[in-house]
């Protein structure tokens, strides 16, 4: 490390219950600190789709392939008929939905009801993405840091499967960089999300997808497309070096996590980004051998990454692709890599939490949720080991975590929102994801809008609400 005060002095480790005590405390500071709608933000949200949904598997089922067409439907009365046709084969609809369905039985129906859908996953759509590209969610992102929220973008698109598309991405990530950093210039200062106890932290930051880079990534010849990867991810890393932003490399499904986790740390342990830049990769709780991956990180932060001036960033998230490796694994007749009890991620993700706490500061720290009792335990662990909240990091989710990044910010925390960027078409794959988490059962955001009372939202996860 080349800059910046020494780190705190950590205290003894904190026996579980004043932990638990502690706990509670900054769950009911945070939730206090919501507004008052956002303690339910799904009904809050007002697209009552997505609250019927979540009650209704077949419903939901039938939306989601809904959403899917959307943006291949020609006229609003196309996407009425594609509504019905959908909506048809759930077998008992409620009564909205039925009284949809009878919409679609007249072409002025059909218009209307095409019209009201289009208008309907628009509106979802602005929810979890902030601009159409990244010069048009400027405005936004300086907005958000004014409010003591830092960002990542995003660059939405479409799956990369010609050598073309990802040298277009790559572009695009090049100018993104570009007017993220000089917008950012401009932004008034911020003590709390500029700088931790390792040195200044950089304002524009830039989230990447390794699958978006190459059309080579398969599992069955990693070296190939780590190889194509490899080419453009360092110009990528230059041009934030020379830029002074944050790269962060994403975490996709299973059969490229090996890939991605060597690329990013080969990458960073040559001599020409020692100085730089800042960047950080991404650590999914819900699979059973993070704990191993984590050893994998640590050991490079002594090994082939001890050279490096900025410490690694880890973003420690739960994993959005759990239906896809359990789906996947069920059809190869592997065992699932993931967790299949939800209590289960829960648990390995706080015991990462404390493990990457530990580690500071040969790591920066993120921990990325939306559950109330994952973030708290982040920030009870980080008190109770003598941390003051410097070196840790909140992360939400653009739409899903609006409120909770305020109530964050609010107490003195640094926090940064996730912030997709990209046209309703690049975003549908998203948009579904983000719906599927939403409204399944498993969801902390979901038993959070159906009133669960905090003291069970924030009880250890083998005791809680059948979560
Ligand atoms: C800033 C930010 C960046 C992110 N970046 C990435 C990324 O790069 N890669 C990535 O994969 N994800 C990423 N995510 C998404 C993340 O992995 C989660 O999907 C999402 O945050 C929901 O988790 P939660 O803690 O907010 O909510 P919770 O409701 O507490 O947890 C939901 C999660 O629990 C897990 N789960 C659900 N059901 C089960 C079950 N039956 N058994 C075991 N586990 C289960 C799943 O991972 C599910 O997403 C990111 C999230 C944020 C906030």
């Amino acid at each position: 490390m080349t800059e910046g005060s020494l780190p705190p002095v950590r205290r003894p480790l904190p026996d579980e219950t004043t932990l638990e005590r502690e706990l509670f405390e900054a769950g009911r500071r945070l939730a206090d600190a919501l507004p008052g709608t956002a303690r339910n933000p799904i009904a809050a949200a007002d697209d009552k789709a997505m609250a019927l949904a979540s009650q209704d598997a077949e419903l939901k089922a039938a939306l989601f392939r809904f959403v899917d067409v959307v943006p291949a439907c020609r006229s609003l009365d196309d996407l009425a008929r594609h509504l019905t046709g959908f909506l048809g084969e759930v077998e008992a609809p409620p009564p909205p939905v039925a009284v949809a369905m009878r919409m679609g039985n007249t072409r002025a129906g059909r218009t209307a009801l095409g019209a009201a859908a289009a208008a309907g996953v628009k509106h979802m759509a602005h929810r979890f993405i902030v601009g159409e590209s990244p010069k048009a969610a400027l405005g936004t992102l300086r907005e958000l840091w004014k409010d003591g929220v830092a960002s990542s973008v995003d660059l939405l698109g479409e799956a990369t499967v010609t050598q073309a598309e990802a040298q277009r991405y790559a572009e695009r990530c090049d100018t993104a960089l570009d007017a993220l950093a000089t917008a950012a210039r401009g932004w008034p200062e911020r003590p709390a999300l500029e700088r931790d106890s390792a040195g200044p932290l950089a304002r524009a930051n830039l989230s990447v997808k390794v699958s978006a880079l190459t059309p080579l990534l398969r599992p069955d010849a990693p070296e190939r497309g780590k190889r194509d990867a490899a080419d453009r991810m360092r110009g990528l890393l230059r041009r934030a070096r020379d830029l002074d932003a944050h790269l962060h490399i994403d975490m996709e499904s299973l059969d490229s996590r090996d890939a991605v986790l060597e690329l990013v740390l080969e990458l960073l342990a040559e001599d020409e980004f020692r100085a730089g830049p800042s960047a950080g990769m991404v650590l999914q709780a819900y699979l059973r051998d993070s704990p191993q991956m984590l050893d994998t990180v640590l050991d490079w932060t002594t090994g082939a990454g001890a050279a490096r001036e900025r410490p690694l960033t880890v973003r420690l998230v739960k994993g959005a692709y759990w239906d896809h490796e359990v789906v996947e694994a069920a059809q190869h007749g592997w065992s699932a890599p993931v967790f299949e009890v939800k209590a289960d991620s829960d648990r390995n993700f706080e015991q990462l939490t404390r493990r990457l706490l530990d580690a500071r500061p040969a790591l920066r720290v993120a921990i990325a949720s939306h559950n109330l009792r994952s973030i708290a335990h982040a920030i009870a662990y980080d008190h109770l080991s003598g941390g003051d909240g410097t070196d840790l990091e909140l992360q939400v989710l653009r739409g899903l975590g609006d409120p909770l990044q305020h109530a964050i910010a609010a107490q003195g925390l640094r926090v940064r929102t996730y912030c997709p960027v990209g046209d309703l078409v690049a975003g549908m794959a998203y948009l579904v994801r983000r719906l599927l988490e939403n409204t399944s059962n498993d969801s902390f955001l979901a038993d959070q809008a159906k009133g669960i009372p905090l003291e069970q939202l924030l009880a250890p996860p083998a005791v809680g609400a059948g979560r």
